[in-house]
């Protein structure tokens, strides 16, 4: 049976990148790592975290047709390369995409059966407590990532399958776990 594609996308701040990670470690499924034109942060790996690709590769990309969605955040390039995951999931294995709203659009049109979760913050002012407290984001910034996670609170009804609202981060794993698992 072929696996599964399942898509987890969320604000900046909703805690989806904790939530991805603890995943990984109880659930059997394969991270699909994306490419990017942003520049590799302290402590990533190429081809692990990321395919870190220069503008012109990650053009080549979308003029090949390589890429299953593709979108610009935050000024960079973010891509999901077709090939892995039509190997993975023909060869039977689930396949994770941590992606922003833009590409989870294109992977709904495209793939109607795909299992599409949103992870929400409790609240705009938890999100913007938490935007604040990790003290990489400034004002300004904060005050344009408030502005675009209300208008995909407000859509993320009708695009995702289910909202995992993250209150409390154990919580929140167990639910996004039970819904890959029983589903
Ligand atoms: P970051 O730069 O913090 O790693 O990621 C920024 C945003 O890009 C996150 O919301 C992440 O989910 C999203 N993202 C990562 N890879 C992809 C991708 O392949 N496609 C799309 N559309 N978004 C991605």
């Amino acid at each position: 049976m072929a696996g599964r594609l399942i898509v987890i996308s969320g604000p900046s701040g909703s805690g989806k990148t904790s939530i991805i990670r603890r995943l990984l470690d109880r659930v059997d499924i394969v991270f699909s790592v994306s490419a990017t034109t942003r520049p590799a942060r302290p402590g990533e790996t190429q081809g692990v975290d990321y395919d870190f690709v220069t503008t012109d590769e990650f053009e080549e990309m979308i003029a090949r047709d390589a890429l299953l969605e593709w979108a610009i955040y935050d000024g960079n390039h973010y891509g999901t390369p077709s090939d892995p995951v039509e190997a993975e999931t023909a060869a039977g294995r689930d396949v994770l995409l941590d992606i922003e709203i833009e590409g989870a659009r294109q992977v709904r049109a495209q793939r109607p059966d795909a299992l599409m979760i949103f992870v929400s913050p409790p609240s705009t002012e938890v999100l913007w407590q938490r935007l604040r407290s990790r003290g990489d984001t400034s004002s300004r910034d904060i005050a344009s990532r408030l502005k675009i996670a209300e208008s995909q609170l407000e859509e993320a009804p009708r695009l995702f399958d289910h909202i995992v609202v993250n209150e409390d981060l154990e919580h929140a794993i167990d639910d996004v776990t039970d819904l890959i698992i029983g589903s």
